[in-house]
């Protein structure tokens, strides 16, 4: 069985047009959290307008009407419950990301860590309000990833999230595996293309049936979309939580 939480599984019309592997990911999400700094740091401030919570409803609302062409935040939102979860702005105090820096795996090599770093490049390069910044101490790291030889599951990577009552996210750690379950090593693109699409999940972005984007619920591509990019630049426009 393959985890994830997609409604749209396909396993065989792709065969035939992509050679490379199919990456799938699973994604858990916690709550219950409430160190995120809310007060006094929220990532998204209010037009002048109405600010009471209905207002604010009222006002991402309006937003998605204008935007959502051409990204898949809607199927987030229906995925979700009409919620949305993202970061508070980190811009001034950029999210720190500590990188596995050696792996007792058979096969590892530090390439790996350099496949991931690129990936929070690219991510990064799009200058979200949330930003990355590499940080060799793991204590004081936000975001750490890790790497495991496989998983039990029929996945390739896993991104694990917590966020606060105020669909806050609060924190955010990665587990890619070295190995496809039973089968072959992933090279340094797969490697690359399965931190992207983690990314996406820490940063609050959820599957879309759309397999020319990364953040399909098995990785087809190896670069980010037109789509992911305007979906997450979107997202980071709205406040967190619900919008009905
Ligand atoms: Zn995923």
């Amino acid at each position: 069985m393959i985890r994830h939480r997609s409604r749209f599984r396909s396993a065989s019309i792709y065969a035939l047009l992509f050679v490379l592997l199919p990456l799938t990911s699973a994604a858990r999400v916690t709550r219950g959290r409430t160190n995120v700094a809310s007060s006094g740091m929220l990532g998204w401030s209010l037009p002048a307008g109405d600010p009471t919570p209905a207002g604010v409803r009222a006002e991402a609302r309006r937003r998605l009407a204008e935007h959502a062409e051409g990204t898949y935040i809607g199927e987030m939102l229906a995925e979700r419950d009409s919620a949305l979860a993202r970061w508070p702005n980190r811009t001034d105090d950029p999210l720190r990301v500590w990188v596995q820096p050696n792996a007792a795996i058979d096969g590892w090599t530090t390439d790996y860590v350099a496949d991931v770093r690129r990936a929070f490049r690219e991510w990064d390069a799009i200058q979200l309000p949330v930003r990355f910044v590499f940080s060799g101490d793991s204590a004081h790291a936000d975001v750490h990833v890790t790497f495991v030889n496989h998983f039990d599951e029929e996945i390739s990577g896993r991104t694990n999230w917590a966020r606060d009552d105020d669909w806050w996210i609060t924190d955010a750690d990665i587990v890619l595996a070295v190995y496809h379950r039973g089968g072959p090593m992933l090279d340094d693109e797969s490697m690359h293309a399965m931190s992207l699409h983690e990314i996406g999940h820490l940063l609050g972005l959820d599957h879309t049936v759309d397999s020319t984007s990364v953040m399909a619920s098995k990785v087809r591509v190896r670069s980010l979309s037109r789509a992911d990019r305007e979906t997450v630049k979107l997202l980071y426009t709205l406040p967190p939580g619900g919008v009905r």
